[in-house]
């Protein structure tokens, strides 16, 4: 059982999430206080005006729009959400259908940033939650990308003979992935390229798949030596 504090915490997190979703990609002015609704809950003035004496939200009459602090509060907890979606389905094999309940509650154990960079790197720095909809980057995100030699690449990416272990795995259409991970095509298991024509020709463990290019490019690999991949 949460505490009531933690437990309002979250709630006011539950509701600066859908102001952002609302607002940054639905492309709305601002949203009226009835669009909020938490759960099944509807979101209690009280709520609305914590996040109002906080400077997070402006509220005018009905409508309720999000501040700049607002909008980098929702922006970062959204990153929190994505990225624990992420996790749960790549790492821990969480199905679809349990990922939103157990993301919405682990989000808030990655308010230290140090273990949300740590996250964020573990997954190598993923683009998109299991939704297909995109997380919005972090300061780890943005060193990785200023790397001559990035560290996690699509399989289709690396060369001939380079080695590495799956990142993580991102279809975008989960039959694909079910199948990948039935084969034991799984997050932090080492890979070898061996031929990329006519197929991508690999290694895992003592088992060898071919697979199509569009699924080479599914497939998330953190590189063992970005710097110079050794020929076989
Ligand atoms: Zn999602
Ligand atoms: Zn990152």
């Amino acid at each position: 059982m949460v505490e009531l504090s933690n437990f309002a915490e979250e709630f006011l997190d539950e509701i600066l999430e859908i102001l952002w979703v609302k607002l940054e990609e639905g492309g709305k002015e601002s949203v009226s206080r009835e669009e909020i609704v938490v759960g099944s809950s509807p979101v209690h003035e009280e709520s609305i005006s914590v996040l109002e004496r906080r400077g997070l939200i402006k509220v005018d009459g009905e409508q309720i729009r999000l501040t700049d602090s607002g909008f980098e509060e929702a922006r970062r907890t959204i990153r929190r959400h994505r990225l624990s979606e992420r996790m749960f389905l790549d790492i821990f094999e969480i199905t679809e259908e349990e990922i939103e309940e157990v993301a919405c509650r682990f989000e808030h154990m990655l308010i230290r940033p140090e273990l949300e960079e740590k996250i964020c790197e573990l997954l190598g720095h993923p683009r998109m939650c299991p939704h297909d909809r995109p997380i919005p980057v972090g300061e780890c995100c943005h060193r990785a990308q200023t790397r001559v030699d990035q560290m996690v690449v699509p399989m289709s990416n690396l060369r001939q003979g380079e080695s590495g272990a799956i990142a993580y795995v991102h279809t975008g259409d989960s039959e694909r992935l079910k199948k990948l991970m039935a084969l034991g095509i799984l997050p932090g298991e080492s890979v070898t390229l061996q031929r990329r024509f006519p197929s991508f020709v690999f290694t895992v463990g003592q088992s060898r798949y071919a697979v199509d290019e569009g699924m080479a490019e599914a497939i998330y690999v953190k590189r063992t030596d970005p710097a110079a991949g050794k020929a076989l």
